[in-house]
């Protein structure tokens, strides 16, 4: 049977009917072809991507066996199953060099090793003589490759000039054909295929401007434009990297469902593998990059990826109120990923979009304040967030304010806050001497001292048996120690009127502020202030302590007043 492209273009009439993908399309071409015309078929695609890592070839299992060696494939991904014979797509490490000359110039032609080379392009015929320089230019769409086997190539008909060696003269008609009605349909399904692209990352773009006004908080805003991000861009791996801090904070991490990728280490997000393109960054030099394993220049950020196990990244720089934040970066574990210029206008947008969700945490953040004293305020709340006894908040609304604070959207950017934890100084034996009832009338006492002592909005907690908090946010340490001291003095202003007589109440003070480069959550915060409690009843009681972060432990210590002991581990 003499093939013809008859034979072949039902198949490619039916795949652009359907709107069929790329691959399907290829796939099929290469195991119509390697049966018709009885050689073995190569077909080299994603050349119009022009980069490199783009460049897959198709072809059945067994030529994929015969040329891996010497065409050097890399990552072959499963065989796909077709109807009737598998076909493979392969990433070739390096290219041969008629692919080039056919990239600047399609022809078809017949290699000194016998090899037939159809190129496909999106431009009409091409046979005969090349088309000029200028047409040509970004026209290849891909190359088929053929082989014949070289006992049907000497029993052939003998080449007469200008034909090909091995191949009939109704061989190459065929093929001619075949090709410019290749070239056709490939148009119609990349252009359809690339309008679906840009469909769906509008529609991106859509959902992550919906995130950014839904009532969702920080984290989980952040959380799921990464999960967007992934999935629309089909990598392995995203992560949005505070790359302000050393070590830096990883804010978001997303992992493709389908692949097992391993944990996210700490190391891996150590500030010295991104400082030279945080350098770079900040300096405006770009707005991304991309990196795979085989870039000539070894840079940090390559160990990185290297030790991530990951084969390409691409990272973009986040900026949020103008000053440099981190960045974005996504991994691609299972083959080197490229990506598209429309593909990098969408993640930059969607990088603009998380800037702004990060810019948003701060408003958020007061907002959440408001709501919260609103919540607070609300009676039907008041039961479950108060105590009884004092009705001050409970320990439950003291944990949840520090849940809130410990968001990790809102951690590196909120303003800087204290904590100050009180305890009653030897409230047992009070308790001991008059009783329970006295010792409740001495704890409602200190509670209405202390929140007397704080403007509206901010609280007294009541976290323990006669252990207090106070949170102080947007205030830096001098303040909150002239506040803690404030508080000291209110307990101890007067004697507590009691049915046992009037009582001499002191009180214990610890305060630590917020340390962004140790603290990982307000929870840390609480345990500073705690350690300073515990350091202001071994000097002595009746006093406050207080943990600066920036100063050297066992600094100089100053008091207010004689009797008073303020001070500063
Ligand atoms: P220090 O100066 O070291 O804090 O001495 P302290 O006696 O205050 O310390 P300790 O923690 O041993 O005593 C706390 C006491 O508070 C023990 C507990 O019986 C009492 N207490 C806890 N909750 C209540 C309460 O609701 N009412 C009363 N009356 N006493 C309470
Ligand atoms: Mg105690
Ligand atoms: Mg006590």
């Amino acid at each position: 049977m003499t093939p013809s492209w008859k034979h072949l273009y039902p198949l490619i009439k039916t795949a652009v009917l359907n709107l069929d993908s790329l691959d399907a399309l290829l796939q099929q071409v290469v195991e119509q072809i390697t049966q018709l015309y009885q050689a073995e078929c190569l077909l080299w695609s994603g050349l119009e991507w022009g980069v490199a890592d783009a460049l897959r070839v198709f072809t059945t299992p067994e030529t994929a066996n015969r040329y891996a060696v010497s065409l050097g494939f890399a990552y072959p991904p499963p065989p796909v199953e077709s109807t009737t014979v598998a076909i493979q797509q392969f990433r070739p490490r390096s290219l041969p060099t008629w692919l080039f000359d056919q990239q600047n110039a399609p022809r078809l032609l017949q290699l000194k090793t016998g090899d037939l080379i159809l190129p496909v392009t999106s431009r009409g015929s091409y046979f005969g003589s090349a088309l000029p320089r200028d047409r040509a230019a970004n026209s290849l769409q891909f190359v088929v490759q053929l082989v014949r086997p070289a006992d049907l190539v000497s029993t052939a008909e003998q080449a007469s000039a200008g034909s090909f060696r091995g191949w009939t003269e109704a061989d190459i008609e065929s093929l001619e054909v075949l090709g410019s009605q290749l070239g056709l349909a490939y148009s119609a399904l990349y252009w359809r295929q690339r309008l679906e692209q840009s469909r769906q990352q509008v529609a991106l773009l859509g959902r992550v401007a919906h995130l950014l006004n839904s009532t969702l908080s920080p984290d989980e805003i952040v959380s799921q434009i990464m999960a967007e991000l992934g999935n629309g861009l089909d990598c392995d791996r995203s992560l949005l990297i505070d790359l302000r801090l050393n070590p830096a904070v990883a804010l978001a991490v997303w992992d493709a469902p389908d692949c097992e990728l391993p944990a996210l280490e700490p190391r891996q997000i150590r500030q010295s593998y991104w400082q030279n393109v945080i350098e770079m960054f900040m300096q405006g030099g770009a707005s991304y990059l991309q990196l795979g394993l085989q870039e000539p220049t070894p840079d940090p950020l390559q160990v990185w990826l290297q030790d991530m196990g990951a084969q390409s990244v691409l990272v973009l720089p986040l900026f949020v109120q103008g000053e440099f934040f981190g960045g974005i970066a996504l991994l691609s574990y299972r083959y080197p990923r490229s990506y598209l210029i429309d593909e990098l206008q969408t993640v930059r947008q969607v990088a603009d979009q998380a800037a702004l969700a990060l810019t948003n945490v701060q408003h958020y953040q007061r907002l959440w304040q408001k709501q919260e004293e609103l919540r607070v305020q609300s009676s039907t709340q008041r039961a479950s967030l108060r105590d009884p006894l004092t009705q001050l908040l409970n320990r439950r609304s003291l944990e949840q304010e520090l849940e809130q604070l410990s968001l990790s959207a809102i951690w590196t950017v909120s303003p800087i806050f204290c904590v100050i934890v009180c305890d009653i100084d030897y409230f047992k034996p009070i308790n001991d001497a008059h009783g329970h009832p006295v010792g409740d009338q001495v704890l409602q006492a200190v509670a209405k001292r202390l929140q007397g002592q704080l403007r509206r909005g901010t609280s007294a907690y009541r976290y323990g048996g006669e252990e207090f908090a106070v949170i102080l946010t947007d205030t830096p340490l001098a303040l909150a120690l002239d506040v803690a001291e404030r508080l000291r003095q209110a307990v101890r202003s007067t004697p507590v009127l009691t049915p046992a007589g009037s009582l001499d109440v002191t009180a214990s003070f610890g305060l630590a502020q917020r340390d962004l480069t140790t603290d990982r959550t307000a929870w840390d915060v609480l345990q500073h202030a705690d350690r300073a409690l515990y350091e202001a009843k071994r000097l002595g009681r009746d006093r406050v302590y207080a943990i600066d972060p920036s100063r050297e432990a066992n600094s100089a210590a100053f008091s207010t007043e004689t009797e008073s002991a303020t001070q500063f581990l």
